[in-house]
């Protein structure tokens, strides 16, 4: 163990309070102080005069004390004139000692920092950091003074000189801190080597271009930055290895199966969807576990390629598990794979948390023994509880809450036969290729490009709520053609009751207004089988119109309905909007989704419904929603760990996303020992949690 993987208690005056306090800004040893980097700096490497000083400045002054009084205002302070020979500046103090009182004395010297305001006396500093100066010069900083992040009770004195210990041990013993990326891959890279970065970023030097440090563009900050992404790109690489050292069944082929599939569809599949299918075929009749992610704009027709891939598990011998994010969503993946392999003889059993007794009993008996061939549910099919006779493929739709972790986990869900399941994970968050590569290193992706023909694109128009008369008419015209319309309330506030309520209070609204119609609600708390029954309603034809909170966002599908209107869709992100418009367009009539928001709308709104008007392409909303919104809202997630990048900003660093695949090739074959420092070095404890697992 080096000096540097030393705890910070060993630094000298770190007792346990300071521990704990560290501890919250993930300190806990030596090296994390040295990777605790500065917000932003304070120059104090010169003396400003004080003529020169204006309001909003942080500056150094130095002066001599021409008066000092205690003052009664709104508030009793102390008041420090300071002479400079330029000008004359106010220091306020409204906390202060008797000795402090004494100290300013007329003809003292002080040496003042801090930020300057207009107050009463013309500029004023409250409450600087100041000292008192004896005879002859004293020395100003000879660099950039960092201000660090910090937590309650620590304060910047105290932080920085601790980092200043750490740096001493590192000037002490550079071995301490390795640079894991050797020489010649940074001559490659063009990149600056690790202590010179550290040095730099903690003690700048006086001529360093300010605005470029400032906005995280300096290379020392961009080298670090790219070593984050780097060890979580090696770290998702690691979990994929860790799943790929298992064995999988061998799926060589479910062609009768599947041919007697295809022959009951009453479509054929797109040129798209068999090129993926290719590719997880080709995948499944290997030995290693598939690791494969399926990305397709909404309507693009996934779970066709599901239901092929289970089949050639089926074939194989292995059951299948099908694995959706909600309730509705999953109950609609069951009916669906139940009408398709009824046909077949295959048996679809389905599990949610709400299954419960006896008859969750009897499902998990029957998984277990292997009587059941597919299983589609929530997430509780890979609870602990529910055991495999021999699961040969788990899809998981919409990967949003589905991350590294579980799919570790998933490896025990083979046991029976001491094989790890084939991994499908599909999304319809079409998500920029560079974002994909560091946020799914660990999986290889298949995109479906190509929508099923016969699709006409739906038109969106934005408008504003005192217009929503025009918009009930609109339903009216609609549904007494025969189509269907929804009507989506969206979250209020971040609380699923508002936002049922909400609803509830549309519903009643539209059918006062609309008592011809047939109108339904759905909202998240409904129970699964009240769901369950108005969207078959509406499936069926039986409602016209059907109000809903965003619970419909992912994958119903009702092709008659050919209107939708979003209320406040200011709320949204663009993906989510997309997702929520995937729901019409799905027939042959040309379909429209009204966005009916209420104004005024900020200018940033307005861009982003523009987008919504302008284009049905998934990916170049996610791209816009990626410029907009950054990473974690586009990916909907925290659990890729990109959300928590201490450095790196994926927006700001976004052109350094491609460069991360390269380097990790070019590091793994010159130098594989370099990964696992690396990724303790920047993901810490959670790293060791992929390694329990
Ligand atoms: P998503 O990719 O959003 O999950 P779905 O799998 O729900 O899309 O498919 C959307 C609709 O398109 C469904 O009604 C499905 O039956 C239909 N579909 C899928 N593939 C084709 C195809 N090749 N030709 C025509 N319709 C298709
Ligand atoms: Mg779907």
């Amino acid at each position: 163990m080096s000096t540097l993987d030393a705890p910070v208690a060993d630094l000298k005056g770190v007792g346990e309070a300071l521990t704990v306090k560290l501890a919250r800004l993930g300190v806990s040893s030596v090296a994390d102080l040295l990777f605790h980097l500065p917000l932003r700096y304070q120059d104090r490497t010169r003396i400003t005069p004080i003529a020169t000083l204006k309001a909003g400045m942080e500056a150094v002054v130095e002066g001599e004390v021409a008066a000092s009084e205690v003052v009664r205002g709104r508030r009793r302070s102390l008041l420090v004139r300071l002479r400079d020979g330029s000008g004359i500046l106010s220091l306020r103090f409204f906390h202060f000692s008797p000795a402090q009182q004494q100290q300013f004395r007329p003809g003292a010297r002080v040496r003042a920092f801090g930020e300057a305001r207009a107050g009463a006396t013309g500029l004023e500093i409250y409450h600087p950091e100041y000292r008192l100066l004896g005879e002859g010069a004293a020395p100003v900083e000879d660099h950039l003074t960092p201000i660090y992040p910090t937590t309650e009770g620590l304060h910047q004195s105290r932080l920085r000189a601790l980092v200043e210990q750490a740096l001493t041990q590192l000037d002490d013993a550079p071995d301490a801190l390795p640079d894991w990326l050797p020489a010649p891959l940074r001559q490659r890279f063009d990149l600056p080597e690790l202590h010179h970065c550290l040095q730099v970023l903690h003690r700048p030097p006086p001529d360093i271009d300010r605005d470029i440090l400032a906005s995280g563009r300096h290379p020392a900050s961009r080298r670090l930055a790219l070593e984050e992404l780097l060890a979580h790109h090696l770290s998702l690489r690691e979990v994929r290895l860790k799943i790929q050292q298992d064995g999988a069944p061998v799926l060589p082929s479910g062609r009768g199966l599947q041919a007697r599939f295809l022959t009951q569809l009453p479509f054929s599949l797109t040129g798209a969807q068999r090129r993926v299918l290719d590719e997880i075929a080709a995948d499944l009749a290997q030995e290693v576990p598939m690791l494969r992610l399926l990305q397709g704009d909404v309507g693009s027709g996934k779970t066709v390629v599901a239901a092929m891939a289970a089949l050639a598990a089926i074939a194989g011998d292995c059951q299948a598990a099908m694995m959706a994010p909600t309730e509705i969503l999953a109950e609609q993946h069951y009916r669906t794979f139940q009408a398709w392999f009824a046909p077949l003889g295959i048996e679809v059993a389905w599990l949610s948390g709400k299954l419960k007794g006896k008859a969750r009993l009897d499902t998990k008996a029957a998984i277990r023994d292997g009587r059941v061939r597919l299983v589609v549910g929530t997430h509780a099919i890979f609870q602990a509880d529910v055991h495999f006779q021999r699961l040969g493929l788990a899809i998981v739709d919409e990967q949003h809450r589905f991350g590294v972790h579980q799919r570790l986990a998933l490896r025990e869900k083979g046991e029976a036969g001491g094989l790890t399941p084939h991994q499908l994970v599909m999304t319809a968050t079409p998500i920029p290729r560079t974002l994909a590569m560091s946020a799914y290193a660990d999986l290889d992706v298949s995109v479906i490009d190509e929508l099923p023909p016969g699709r006409t694109p739906v038109k969106t128009v934005v408008v504003p709520d005192e217009r929503r008369p025009e918009v009930v008419a609109r339903i009216r015209h609609a549904c007494a053609e025969g189509r269907q319309a929804y009507w989506v309330c969206t979250l209020i506030e971040e609380s699923e009751v508002l936002e049922c309520q909400a609803a509830e209070a549309t519903r009643d609204e539209l059918t006062e207004a609309l008592p011809e119609l047939a109108i339904g609600l759905v909202h998240g708390r409904m129970k699964a089988a009240e769901k369950a029954a108005v969207m078959d309603a509406f499936k069926a034809g039986e409602l016209d119109l059907l109000v809903a909170t965003t619970v419909i966002e992912v994958g119903v599908d009702v092709p008659n309905a050919s209107l939708m209107i979003i209320e406040n869709p200011e709320r949204l992100g663009l993906s989510q909007l997309h997702q929520l418009r995937g729901r019409v367009g799905r027939g042959s009539t040309e379909s429209y989704c009204v966005l009916l928001y209420h104004p005024p709308l900020s200018a940033h709104s307005k861009e982003r419904l523009a987008v919504m008007r302008e284009t049905t392409d998934g990916f170049r909303i996610a791209e816009k929603d990626l410029e907009l919104r950054g990473p974690g809202e586009v990916l909907g997630t925290r659990q890729t760990g990109l959300a928590q990048m201490k450095i790196a900003d994926l927006e700001r660093d976004a052109d350094l996303l491609e460069r991360v695949a390269p380097l990790a090739d070019a590091l793994l074959a010159s130098r594989p020992e370099a990964s696992q420092p690396l990724i303790r070095r920047w993901l810490g404890a959670e790293a060791g949690r992929y390694g329990q697992v």
